[in-house]
């Protein structure tokens, strides 16, 4: 752990995806940062929005197309188009199917005090579970379903209800490098391969999948929701995908408060983060093990990420950023006994397939000298309930 260079500003580890260092031992975010807050003059940006998205304005059935979770960004992006720009959002949600009961409530409130239209797809479960287990085998990350779909399946309502315009919330370049703020980030295929799909595409997921295992047969229609529409459609059609915080300064606590403020937005808690942080990530069962498979393969967990916003922000010093890391990153989530009776795996095999995606110069810790999470969140039995339930 001690060989891991720690960025000299934030708590960053440089096993961290797409961090570069430069001679002062600064991480590319930490810059990107003091880029955003020193160069950048947000009230022209502002005033780029306005300009920008006027031409869409009562053109088709909707202004605009919103993917939406239910979390505190889209929740912000949501409030910021209907009430400050008076767009007409359709609002997407596609279900990774790992929705808790406060982010449904924080979507319903918020769905009925904006006065907006929604669609939720739900994809077929059986595919998912397949999905799961074999992204965690091949890339050692169990998200390729939700995060293929999140970003794909908008774009395709977008061509279907002929909405040439999908707006999107967190810029990238507020937590990593592959986009800078000096640039116009946009949510294309190019995006979609290098940020969201693990470097494998549906055709290749369907030729990986063991389709002898289990009842169901995956086809590469089932595929469909995870695969991003074709280039020349989207091109064909006009389609624009942008993201809010490339033209007004994203802000995240300032934003919660609002949103608590203005929605009733809630906040629940998240395993393996400090209470304090319980605006993020609410919106999924599986976050814990997600955080915990990072911290296994890199060394670092989620409260490193948050506590390094919050350093970058001049909101916490370095030291406390660290202390917090320490206490907090790393422990075992109650959520994997779940994780595990959903893939139907014990947790040596578990290990076995992390192990293999450990990024050097990290070392995988044993299982038996991580310390555990003691108390569950208060939904899980309800979530064990729906396992029942389902058959799993
Ligand atoms: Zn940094």
């Amino acid at each position: 752990m001690s060989k891991i260079h720690i960025c000299t500003k934030c708590v960053m580890p440089e096993t961290a995806e797409t961090l570069a260092f430069d001679a002062q031992g600064a991480c590319s975010v930490c810059r990107q940062i003091e880029f955003k807050q020193q160069n950048i003059d947000w009230e022209q940006r502002k005033k780029d929005l306005r300009e920008f998205v006027e031409p869409y304005r009562g053109k088709a059935d909707y202004d605009c197309i919103v993917p939406f979770s239910g979390g505190k960004d889209s929740t912000f992006t949501l409030l910021y188009l209907v009430k400050e720009l008076g767009l007409k959002c359709l609002v997407v949600r596609f279900d990774h199917m790992f929705m808790r009961p406060v982010v449904e409530e924080n979507t319903d409130r918020t769905l009925k005090r904006l006065g907006v239209d929604a669609l939720r797809f739900s994809p077929n479960w059986q595919v998912v579970k397949k999905l799961m287990y074999e992204s965690l085998v091949r890339r050692g990350d169990f998200c390729w379903h939700c995060h293929t779909g999140i970003f794909a399946y908008p774009m395709w309502i977008s061509l279907k209800f002929e909405v040439p315009l999908v707006f999107w919330g967190e810029p990238s370049a507020e937590y990593g490098s592959f986009y800078t703020y000096d640039e116009l980030e946009e949510h294309d295929e190019r995006r979609f391969n290098r940020m969201v799909n693990l470097g494998i595409n549906a055709e290749d997921m369907l030729g990986m999948l063991d389709n002898s295992v289990s009842d169901y047969k995956v086809t590469l229609r089932d595929l469909k929701p995870f695969t991003f529409p074709p280039s020349r459609e989207l091109r064909k059609a006009g389609v624009r995908s942008v993201f809010l915080g490339s033209f007004i300064p994203w802000d995240v606590k300032q934003q919660v408060e609002l949103i608590e403020k203005e929605l009733g937005w809630k906040r629940d808690e998240v395993e393996g983060i400090p209470a304090e942080y319980g605006y993020e990530k609410i919106e999924c069962y599986m976050q814990g093990v997600r955080d915990y498979i990072k911290f296994l393969k890199r060394g670092f967990g989620r409260t490193a990420h948050l506590t390094s916003i919050d350093i970058r922000n001049g909101r916490m010093n370095r030291d406390e950023g660290l202390e917090l890391t320490q206490k907090y990153d790393g422990r075992r989530p109650a959520a994997l006994d779940r994780f595990l009776r959903i893939l139907d795996i014990d947790e040596k095999e578990f290990m076995n397939i992390v192990q293999k995606h450990v990024v050097a110069p990290n070392k995988m810790p044993d299982l038996d000298s991580i310390p555990r999470v003691n108390r569950e969140p208060d939904d899980f039995r309800e979530y064990d309930k729906k396992l029942d339930a389902a058959g799993d």
